[in-house]
C-alpha cells in the first residue's frame, strides 16, 4: 500500500512524564484522518496536526447520533518496540459497528496502515512504565448538514492517541458493583453489540444515581425478563463457579470484546472450563450462598481485568472472595499484561509490532 500523506504538526508538544498522565485528557500532535461522500466512497485518507475541526450545526450527528468509536491500545516493550495487542479484532469490530449504525464499510488495510504511520511518527508518545500505555481511539461521524432522519451522505473518521496512565497506580483494587433492576441498557435487535455512544448516553442515569449510593459501577441485567446478566458499562462480566469460568453468551444486546476473548481462549488454553451462556444473577447469588462463587471480574480493554469485590442486588449484597483479588483475575491480568509488555512469549500471534524506538 502506498504511504498516506502527512502534513506535520507545527508545534511539537512536550511528552509528559508517566505518574501525570492520567486518563484520556492529553493528545498526540498528529491525527489520522480520512472523508467519506456518497458516490465518491471512503477518500483522502492522511494524517494532519492535532487540532479542531469545523462542523456545520446541522451535522447529523449531532441530532440522530449515527457515530461509532473503537479503543485499543499500543505498548512500549523493554526492548523498544512499539507493539498493538490483536488490532486486527479492533479494526474488524469497528467495521461490524458501522454495519449496525448504517455507516459505510472501511478498508481496514487502509484504516491498519494509517494507524502504523501514525504510530511512526507518534512513538515517543508511548509512555514506557507498566501499565501506561497510548490509548487509539478511532471514531467515525455522519457530517451530513441536514435536519431530518435519513442516512448520511458524508462522513469522517479520525483516530486520535492519548498517553494514559497506570490504571492501577495504586496496586489493584476490587470494585463495589450494583445489579441495575431499574434501568436497561440495550434490547436485543439493538444498539448493544455495537460501540457507539448511544449507549453511553443510555448508562449516564443509572451510572449517576450507582454513584451516588457508593457503587463505581453498574451491572446491566437483560431488557426483557430483568433476569439475566449483561455486561459492565464498558466491560464484559465474568464469574469463576466451582472452578469454571463463565460469561453471558453474546446474545445481541452485549458487546463483544476483545478482551473478554482473549479471556476465553486463555482460559481454555490453560485447561480451564470457560463457558458462554445464560447466567441469572439468581444463579449468582445461590452460587454465593453455596460457597461456589470463587471470582468476579470484568474485561475491557482500559482495565484488562477488574476483580469485583461486592455484588448489590435489590438491597442485598455478597462479598466476593473476601473483597480480595482472585487468582484467576490475577494469572489472567499478569498474562495479558505480560504478553502486551513483551515478557511474556507472544504463542497465539496477538501482538502485532507497528514501530522501533
Ligand atoms: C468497549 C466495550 C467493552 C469492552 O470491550 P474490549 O474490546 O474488551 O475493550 C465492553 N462493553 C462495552 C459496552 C464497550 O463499549
Amino acid at each position: 500500500m502506498t504511504n498516506i500523506p502527512v502534513t506535520p504538526a507545527g508545534r511539537k508538544s512536550m511528552v509528559p512524564p508517566a505518574d501525570q498522565l492520567g486518563f484520556g485528557k492529553i493528545f498526540t500532535d498528529h491525527m489520522f484522518v480520512m472523508d467519506y461522500e456518497t458516490g465518491k466512497g471512503w477518500h483522502s485518507p492522511q494524517i494532519v496536526p492535532y487540532d479542531q475541526f469545523s462542523l456545520y450545526p446541522a451535522a447529523m450527528v449531532l441530532h440522530y447520533g449515527q457515530a461509532i468509536f473503537e479503543g485499543m491500545k499500543a505498548f512500549k516493550t523493554e526492548d523498544n518496540r512499539i507493539v498493538v495487542f490483536r488490532p486486527q479484532e479492533y479494526l474488524n469490530r469497528f467495521n461490524r459497528s458501522a454495519e449496525i449504525l448504517c455507516i459505510p464499510r472501511m478498508d481496514v488495510a487502509v484504516l491498519h496502515q494509517g494507524l502504523k504511520q501514525l504510530l511512526e511518527i507518534e512513538k515517543q508518545w508511548v509512555p514506557g512504565k507498566l501499565g501506561t500505555s497510548l490509548y487509539i481511539r478511532p471514531f467515525v461521524i455522519a457530517t451530513d448538514p441536514y435536519v431530518g432522519v435519513k442516512l448520511s451522505d458524508a462522513y469522517k473518521l479520525f483516530i486520535i492517541l492519548s498517553p494514559v496512565g497506570a490504571y492501577y497506580a495504586a496496586g489493584f483494587n476490587p470494585v463495589s458493583i450494583k445489579v441495575e433492576d431499574k434501568y436497561i441498557r440495550a434490547v436485543p435487535g439493538g444498539l448493544g453489540e455495537a460501540k457507539t455512544p448511544a449507549n453511553y448516553a443510555a448508562s449516564l442515569r443509572a451510572q449517576q444515581e450507582a454513584k451516588k449510593e457508593g457503587f463505581a459501577q453498574v451491572l446491566w441485567l437483560d431488557a426483557v425478563e430483568r433476569k439475566y446478566i449483561e455486561e459492565v458499562g464498558t466491560m464484559n462480566i465474568f464469574f469463576k463457579i466451582n472452578g469454571e469460568i463463565i460469561t453471558p453468551a453474546l446474545n445481541g444486546s452485549i458487546l463483544g470484546g476483545i478482551t473478554r476473548k482473549t479471556v476465553l481462549e486463555t482460559a481454555r488454553h490453560w485447561g480451564m472450563k470457560a463457558t458462554e451462556r445464560k447466567i441469572s444473577v439468581e444463579e449468582v447469588f445461590a452460587a454465593h450462598d453455596q460457597g461456589q462463587l470463587e471470582e468476579v471480574f470484568g474485561s475491557g480493554t482500559a482495565a484488562v481485568i477488574s476483580p469485583v469485590g461486592e455484588l448489590s442486588w435489590k438491597g442485598r449484597k455478597i462479598t466476593i472472595n473476601n473483597n480480595q483479588t482472585g487468582e484467576t483475575s490475577q494469572k489472567l491480568f499478569d498474562y495479558v499484561t505480560g504478553l502486551q509488555y513483551g515478557k511474556v512469549a507472544d504463542k497465539h500471534g496477538w501482538v502485532e509490532e507497528m514501530a522501533r524506538l
